[in-house]
């Protein structure tokens, strides 16, 4: 799955032009800045597959990628817009959540989406937000702490406990959280296979 090339396959800001829900999909929500675009990168092992520090406020974007060879075994991997920024408007913020909740609702070949959140703030507003809306879809999902190379071993420990905690009533939530960082690698392999298994199932 992560072998070959992992191909841009195409942006869309709407929902009517999707790929075809030919394949099993997986996709990556999370606050800007969360560190999505690393840890894709990071997880594929292309530099240049997702852009890094994306501009807020500019056009909101669903990207699809391919992971894996269609012809053996292959998943789209969708990277959604992020969310959380402090200046947007309000209009801006809507066309977001009707987004979020077309896409979630549409996508019958949706197995999970992996919702970042930064170890270092734990669970926010726009992740309960998002959260809700899979839990109300119900999509499966599953809270992946990003960039704990910021945290020390007990640090990371205490939040990995705190928010799997938290998520205990979230009925469409992985009970497991998956702790990552794109800098030093940790938790790559372990959402590799939790991705591969998504996969093959
Ligand atoms: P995105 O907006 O969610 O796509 O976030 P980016 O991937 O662009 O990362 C945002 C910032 O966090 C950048 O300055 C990255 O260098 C930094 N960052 C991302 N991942 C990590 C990580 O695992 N560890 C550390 N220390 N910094 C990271």
């Amino acid at each position: 799955l992560f072998a070959q090339n992992c191909d841009f396959i195409m942006g869309s800001p709407v929902l009517d032009n999707l790929p075809p829900a030919d394949l099993g999909e997986i996709a990556f929500a999370g606050r800007s800045n969360v560190g999505k675009s690393s840890l894709i990168n990071a997880l594929t092992g292309r530099k240049t597959l997702a852009r890094t520090s994306n501009t807020p406020g500019r056009t909101q974007m669903l990207n699809f990628f391919l992971l894996g060879k269609r012809e053996e075994l292959a998943l789209y991997l969708v990277d959604l817009p992020g969310y959380g920024y402090a200046k947007v408007s309000r209009s801006l913020v809507n066309q977001w959540t009707r987004l979020m909740k077309d896409y979630l609702r549409g996508r019958p070949n949706l197995r999970r989406v992996y919702v970042l959140v930064d170890s270092r703030h734990g669970l926010k507003e726009g992740d309960r937000d998002i959260m809700k809306l899979m839990d109300e879809s119900a999509v499966s999902y599953q809270i992946i702490l990003t960039k704990v190379d910021k945290l020390k071993k007990g640090e990371q420990e205490k939040v990995r406990e705190a928010t799997e905690q938290a998520i205990k009533k979230n009925v469409a939530a992985h009970p497991e959280v998956i702790l990552t960082s794109s800098v030093k690698g940790d938790g790559v392999d372990e959402l590799r296979a939790s991705i591969a298994a998504l996969a093959a199932s």
